[in-house]
């Protein structure tokens, strides 16, 4: 007998959404197939089967099924044939070779799932460890991973997090049942709301609503805004209690993308979040990082860990390229964007073909040494909404090896002189890609060798970039996985992992590079070394990523007086600094499309596009912009007002 738990939907009319879906995979099957169930794991339908090997010989039958029913499916064993962990665990290391260096099993009991950490993966490449046959020894599906050669506790988190059985169970389903219920409305019509990022850079947040669903891009705050009405995204706005909301999806791990969504949490929201893998790791350690950083300068968050612990248990997370069901009416693809590592372009297919959103969040339309350029070849791009950041005619960076031969030069001069570079970089993107610059000049002798300090924060980030290697350049995934040569872990880096030391970094004679958070000089390491660095004209602030407006970084490259006045980290008073060291700004690393690379993404897409929306810029550059791409493609272009819903179908 079989349980097919996918229900009846009482709102459905006369057709029963679940229950045909249920009835067409079992007409397709031979009696062989040996089902026991079929149930929803949030946008999956789950087929358990007590007859593994019928589904490993068989395996068009999937296939088919996929192609007829338009869903995701995967095919699980049942439980009561599944062999125990411990069962498992002996399997894995009778048939392992010792030199693979397994350094992890984590049995995902409700996805049925294997993960295995080992620090030489492609030594388990061997017949007992294929996907389909230890499917059919175990009963369980096996997923590989390269172990990272840095420990990272947000990954511990979302471990410790993902061990919640129960309570992730029931979320897969209802999250399942509301996906895949039947269309109420059959016509198809799309909005978009502004809730943040309007004509401004910071609290990222969009709702996309059409008569079946609400979706939320994007749930950031405003790095540099004091009053929360400019630094929250205006979800008062919601015509709807947060509830209403059938999905969020986030764009990547920065947290004027990402910096709210606990508190939605908090608030009562209880259902799915979409993003890449690396995407909800490093949301972790941003989240956990702003919690610590608050109680540090004695203010309160709207959420606690206990919020992040819920976000991270309603994650469900995509790889590139995949195209998921996340409400009755639309579907969500994630691409790659360049912008940091698992940064994804979103793309929402509405109805059945009725109307294509891209959402880039932010993108870099280059290649970099970190990360492959965005995606973007789309088959149908009706509405491109499209960030702004560098915007302005006059927002043209250098190419990439000028900006490369100024950084170093601007190193150099520095070396030189005796003095200390401080670079004050954000956690995520900008310290990675400036880790291997420095790499790759010291290494071809053009930069001299000093002591470079990368703090604490940075060595959780740049764990997580050596934990998900398949999402980095072909290159540096090359470099890691086959050659061994880490170039995160080259001679000339120290770790410097308690702040203590910091003391004796500054007094220490001679010259060395500080690479410290956070990027703005707003709170973290990078404002306690700024304090004691900047009166000394022999050392130098250097600048390398996009400086918010009413942020310190920014009044400091703003600075007529040579004076900024900052919460000082050692005395937690008010103080006025002279700044004496030389402060430099070099743009060419952003991880931003400059105005160049913007057009160019347009151009691709033009015979495409019915409107562009442009977003995520300062007020006169989303408004520049806009007019640009009218006169220069010719599409409507236009930059929307906070609070503006915009009937895009
Ligand atoms: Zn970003």
């Amino acid at each position: 007998m079989v349980r097919i738990m996918l229900r009846y939907h009482h709102n459905s009319g006369t057709k029963k959404g679940g229950w045909s879906i249920a009835a067409k995979i079992l007409e397709s099957l031979q009696p062989e197939a040996s089902v026991s169930r079929i149930e929803y794991e949030g946008p999956r339908i789950a087929i358990y089967t007590t007859n593994p090997r019928y589904f490993v010989d068989n395996s068009n039958v999937i296939g088919e099924l996929v192609v007829t029913l338009r869903k995701r499916i995967i095919v699980k064993a049942a439980e009561s044939i599944r062999k125990s962990p411990e069962d498992v665990r002996g399997y894995i290391l009778d048939s392992a070779p010792k030199e693979a260096g397994i350094t992890r099993l984590f049995f995902d009991e409700v996805l049925g799932e294997v993960i295995m950490e080992a620090t030489k993966p492609k030594l388990l490449h061997i017949p007992e460890l294929t996907e389909q046959e230890f499917f059919i020894r175990t009963g369980w599906r096996l997923k590989m991973r390269h172990s990272p050669p840095l420990s990272s506790s947000a990954i511990e988190q979302v471990y410790y997090a993902l061990r919640s059985k129960n309570e992730r169970i029931e979320f897969l389903r209802a999250s399942g049942e509301r996906i895949f219920r039947e269309r109420l409305y059959p016509r198809s019509e799309v909005t978009f709301t502004v809730l943040g990022a309007a004509k401004e850079v910071g609290r990222s947040c969009f709702l996309v609503s059409t008569p079946e669903s609400r979706m939320l891009l994007d749930c950031g705050i405003h790095p540099g805004a004091k009053d929360p009405v400019d630094a929250y995204p205006r979800l008062d706005w919601l015509d709807t209690l947060v509830e209403g909301i059938d999905a969020v999806v986030i764009s990547h791990a920065h947290l004027d993308h990402v910096g709210f969504l606990p508190v939605l949490f908090k608030y009562g929201y209880g259902g799915p979040v979409y993003m890449t893998e690396p995407t909800l790791a490093l949301s972790v350690l941003l989240l956990t990082d702003a919690i610590k950083v608050a109680q540090a300068e004695g203010r309160t968050l709207l959420y606690d860990n206990n919020d992040i612990r819920r976000m991270i248990m309603h994650s469900i997370t995509l790889p590139y390229n995949m195209v998921t069901d996340i409400t009755p009416d639309t579907k969500l693809t994630l691409y790659n964007a360049g912008h940091i590592l698992g940064s994804a372009v979103v793309h929402l297919h509405v109805g059945e073909g009725a109307h294509n959103v891209i959402y880039t969040g932010d993108f870099k339309f280059d290649n970099t040494l970190l990360l492959r350029a965005a995606h973007y070849n789309f088959i149908r791009a009706e509405t491109l909404v499209m960030e702004s950041t560098y915007g302005s005619h006059s927002d043209v960076m250098p190419p990439r090896n000028e900006t490369e031969e100024m950084f170093v030069s601007s190193l150099r001069d520095t070396i030189e002189e005796g003095g200390k570079t401080l670079i004050p970089v954000p956690a995520v993107g900008r310290a990675q890609e400036i880790m291997l610059v420095i790499n790759k000049y010291m290494r071809s002798g053009e930069l001299p060798e000093v002591p470079v300090y990368v703090e604490g924060m940075l060595k959780e980030a740049t764990a997580i970039h050596l934990a998900y290697p398949e999402f980095l350049s072909i290159q540096l995934k090359r470099q890691i996985m086959e050659s061994g040569d880490n170039p995160f872990m080259a001679e000339w880096y120290t770790i410097v992992d308690h702040p203590g030391r910091r003391a004796e970094i500054v007094d220490e004679p001679g010259p060395s590079i500080i690479i410290a958070t956070s990027g703005m000089l707003e709170g973290g390491p990078s404002v306690q070394y700024f304090v004691e660095l900047a009166e000394e004209p022999k050392n130098k602030i250097l600048f390398v990523s996009y400086q918010v407006s009413g942020t310190t970084g920014r009044r400091i490259l703003d600075s007529q007086t040579r004076e900024v006045s900052i919460l000082d980290p050692g005395t937690g008073k008010m103080r006025v600094i002279k700044i004496n060291a030389k402060t430099e700004r070099i743009e060419g690393f952003s991880g931003h499309s400059d105005f160049n690379q913007l057009g160019r993404y347009i151009a691709r897409l033009r015979q495409k596009l019915h409107r562009v929306l442009i977003v995520h810029g300062e007020r006169r550059k989303t408004e520049e912009f806009s007019k640009y791409v009218q006169q220069r493609f010719r599409v409507p272009a236009y930059a929307p007002s906070l609070l503006e819903a915009i009937r895009l179908y």
